[in-house]
């Protein structure tokens, strides 16, 4: 199977803006921001969705969802953020390798 783009991008290969790393995920900018603030929370694993989680991924899971709020306030997010996971074909995932969106910026009703 081929890297992801998002592989592509921990790997180095693919320039990105980051704004946060660990040792187990990357905080990116997304490419087409549809907020004034458009992040993407990505595991350095490439685990393709929710839907292909294991019980042993559950640590990293909880180390993301913890990282949001600290994400959201370094970038500014003090009125509130929204959180997006797309899943599958039918969700709207259009890249295989699992992430969180973070948006905010403005005032996010529904879309
Ligand atoms: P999803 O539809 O949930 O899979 O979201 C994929 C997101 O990745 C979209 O919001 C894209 O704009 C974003 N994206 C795709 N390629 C890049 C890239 N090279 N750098 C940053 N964001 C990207």
């Amino acid at each position: 199977m081929t890297d992801s783009i998002f592989t592509r991008i921990i790997q180095g290969e693919i320039p990105a803006d980051k704004v946060y790393e660990d040792e187990l995920v990357i905080c990116i900018k997304d490419i087409n921001p549809k907020a004034p603030v458009h992040l993407l929370l990505i595991p350095k694993n490439p685990i393709i969705s929710l839907a292909h989680l294991q019980p042993e991924d559950a640590q990293l899971m909880g180390h993301m969802t913890m990282l949001l709020p600290v994400i959201a306030k370094s970038m500014g997010l003090d009125d509130g953020f929204r959180t997006i996971i797309n899943t599958g074909k039918g969700g709207g995932q259009e890249v295989d390798h699992l992430h969180f969106h973070i948006l905010g910026g403005r005032l996010l009703g529904f879309e």
